[in-house]
């Protein structure tokens, strides 16, 4: 792990961003929990997603499934049998990976010695065994390129094989007759399988979309890299439903709304870039990522994918219930082609917090650390703190609490000195600091202390509201 990315992971379980699941039995791995800031920052992130998805296009609207579906909808969708990752395991450390990763982490060093050509090859080549299924192949290229295994050290491998990434579990009692089903491993198919009910009864018109936001769980065999790669995760998906012929340009036109989303939360253009698969899943014909640079580097954050009409297709097959669309505007009946954007809500949660985690030092060298939050995204608006503890001061600030705490977060901190207490609010990315004096007694007016730039300004406390609103509006 890179020495950025621990001091995030420190930072988000020491101010209450982000725990490892179930700490005191030395926790889950790829399990984590959000803390007090955490839930706030990550609510603040999908209720944006939410809004700009649902309330700024009328032709968007959300539903919220289940996480059980029936087994059928894993064999329609492909996952039953090709969600699967490649594994090999050493025989000596008796640890299981993924074989690809393997490779793509020697292409890495190799390519940072600035062998960048044979690195190419290397992937290149396992693009080619991977798509062609052969898993004898990808196991001669690790032994061949000698790679070793990271805690044994030694090439004593196992052969590959496919492992399917969806967990199963038991409906029924184990007595009666119980059926194998599945966590769901992507939200996406429980708008597939809504595709009608929800045409219908919102009035939907081609060309229209679906939103959801909900759990999803994949068996990872590599997990690392923090809430990066999760067993438990949050997807933010939405499926537009277009006319058979428009989805590319419908694909190019979601492509750069949602970039252009990301800029608008903060994120610099240059920390970001798109990515277009050459290799393209069995659905779609044409997909790209969004990347942002994280500490280790460029990786995806969002998909965008065009899955043509595989899987409502796929539905109608296999449930015999038509899933078409009468389009009165070409008098015509089809099954609607997709174009999806695709999100995790934690991965959007990493870049958020890795973009806005700030160390500077001044000019006399003193450092100062803290998260240089959207405003929209800060997880407490404005913490209102009285200079001392006495002469009325306490009263006053609770006053203004209750003028302010039903539309924003606030808090309130009368305990340690001023100092300590701007620098715990900076610590979380609180935008403003209220602090209430003596003077406010006399003038009914308050210092706001700024985290980005720490410069003070005096203002009535009657504009407090005003000023709040307009810095948290996005
Ligand atoms: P990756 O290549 O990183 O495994 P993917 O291509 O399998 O991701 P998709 O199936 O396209 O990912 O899922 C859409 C989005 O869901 C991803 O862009 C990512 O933000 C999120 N996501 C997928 N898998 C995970 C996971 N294990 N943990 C957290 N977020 C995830």
């Amino acid at each position: 792990e890179n020495a950025q990315l621990k001091d995030i992971i420190s930072h988000a379980k020491e101010y209450g961003f982000v725990y490892p699941s179930s700490e005191i039995y030395d926790g889950l791995q790829a399990v984590y929990d959000y803390g007090a800031y955490g839930v706030e920052l990550k609510n603040n992130l999908k209720r944006l997603w939410w809004e700009s998805m649902t309330r700024l296009n009328d032709n968007i609207v959300g539903i919220d499934a289940s996480i059980f579906m029936h087994p059928t909808t894993w064999k329609a969708s492909g996952h039953v049998d090709s969600f699967n990752d490649p594994m090999i395991d050493n025989k000596d450390s008796k640890k299981r990976y993924r074989a690809d990763v393997l490779i793509e982490d020697r292409a890495l060093a190799m390519e940072k010695e600035g062998k960048v050509e044979e690195a190419q090859q290397l992937l290149s080549a396992m693009g080619k065994l991977l798509e062609a299924e052969d898993l004898d192949g990808v196991r001669d290229l690790i032994v061949n390129e000698n790679i070793t295994c990271p805690i044994s050290g030694t090439t004593n491998w196992t052969d590959v094989r496919q492992f399917n990434l969806m967990f199963s579990t038991q409906v029924g009692s184990v007595a009666e007759d119980s059926s194998t089903i599945y966590l769901r491993p992507e939200t996406a198919q429980g708008i597939f399988v809504n595709f009608l009910n929800v045409q219908k009864t919102a009035r939907m018109k081609v060309p229209f979309g679906i939103a959801q936001i909900g759990k999803a769980f994949r068996n990872e065999i590599v997990a690392r890299q923090f809430i990066f790669r999760m067993r438990e995760f949050e997807q933010m998906e939405m499926q537009f439903f277009v006319r058979p012929g428009t989805e590319l340009d419908w694909y190019k036109s979601w492509a750069a709304t949602r970039l252009s989303w990301h800029k608008a939360l903060g994120i610099p253009a240059d920390k970001l870039r798109t990515h277009d698969h050459e290799k393209l899943a069995h659905y779609a014909n044409a997909a790209m990522d969004i990347e942002f640079e994280f500490p280790f580097g460029f990786k995806e954050v969002e998909g965008i994918h065009s899955r043509t009409d595989f899987d409502l297709k796929s539905h109608q097959e296999f449930s015999k219930k038509k899933q078409q669309y009468f389009d009165p505007e070409v008098n015509q009946n089809y099954i609607p082609y997709v174009v999806e954007t695709s999100i995790g809500a934690d991965r959007l949660f990493l870049m958020t917090l890795c973009n806005a985690f700030t160390e500077e030092s001044n000019e006399e060298g003193k450092s100062r650390t803290y998260l240089k939050l959207h405003p929209a995204l800060a997880p407490v608006k404005a913490a209102i703190l009285p200079l001392t503890k006495k002469d009325g001061l306490p009263e006053k600030g609770k006053e203004i609490v209750s003028k302010l705490k039903y539309d924003f977060n606030i808090i309130y901190e009368e305990a340690g000195s001023i100092g300590k207490r701007y620098t715990r609010q900076d610590l979380i990315g609180t935008p403003f600091c209220i602090a209430v004096d003596h003077q406010t007694l006399e003038d009914d007016t308050v210092t706001i202390r700024h985290r980005d730039t720490t410069e003070q300004e005096r203002v009535p406390i009657s504009e407090l509201h005003g000023r709040i609103a307009e810095a948290t509006s996005f």
